[in-house]
């Protein structure tokens, strides 16, 4: 089957979440009497993922898991509307670093050069993440976008790129998934029928993955590398 797109997550593929978090937080906690340390960081970023995984999984709301994570990080309670107060200001100063990887204005454009479109699927809200790629510049050139609120399923359950290609009407066989999480854009996306390629910045892994890409820079020579049944493209 022909390829026709190209479905791109967002954290840590077109937006560099992480460095935004990070650099959000070590902004963020002098306010609150707080030192701004690499062990802060590391702690806020587990009891992220812990709770964020709660709400992906359709356990506990969005604003509830930023409460649960905010109370576990200082240790304090406080009602839901003093909490919800208390990471607004984190959630100024991580949207402040917000940024776009240096990579994607080039793939965007080899992409829409190789006569591709492109689309987003990704494990966020609806709102923060349109708002993330109207402040990166992103908003409106990559195609339509799909998060856990447009499809009631979160990656990587198949049904989550399922849904994503029904909605893109692309058949999942024409579509190319590109991600940095392994397990959640590439064996997600290949269960779902999808092609897939793991964008693997950091060199994490793991190694034997044979649709690996250091950078989105390295996108036009998978789509334009040759046969091979198994070929990511
Ligand atoms: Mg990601």
């Amino acid at each position: 089957m022909k390829l026709r797109g190209v479905l791109l997550d967002l954290d840590g593929t077109l937006v560099d979440h992480e460095s935004a978090a990070a650099a959000g937080l070590r902004a963020w906690l002098p306010s609150l009497g707080l030192a701004p340390t690499d062990e802060a960081v590391a702690r806020w970023s587990t009891l992220q993922e812990a709770h964020l995984a709660a709400w992906r999984a359709g356990r506990i709301s969005f604003a509830e898991q930023r409460r649960r994570r905010l109370r576990d990080f200082l240790g304090t309670g406080g009602s839901d509307a003093e909490l919800d107060e208390v990471f607004a200001g984190y959630l100024t100063h991580y949207e402040r670093e917000w940024r776009a990887y240096d990579d994607v204005a080039g793939a965007l454009a080899t992409i829409a050069a190789a006569g591709l479109g492109t689309a987003v699927l990704t494990n966020g809200t609806r709102d923060q993440q349109r708002c993330k790629l109207a402040a990166t510049g992103l908003g409106g050139r990559v195609g339509p976008i799909y998060t856990i609120d447009d499809l009631g399923v979160a990656k990587p359950h198949p049904d989550a790129f399922r849904r994503a290609c029904a909605r893109w009407g692309l058949a999942p066989g024409a579509v190319l998934s590109v991600g940095d999480d392994h397990a959640l854009d590439v064996l997600g996306a290949r269960a779902a029928g999808l092609r897939a390629a793991h964008l693997d910045r950091l060199g994490r892994g793991p190694a034997g993955e044979a649709h690996r890409i250091a950078s989105l820079a390295e996108l036009g020579g998978l789509l334009s590398s040759g046969g091979g049944r198994d070929r990511a493209v």
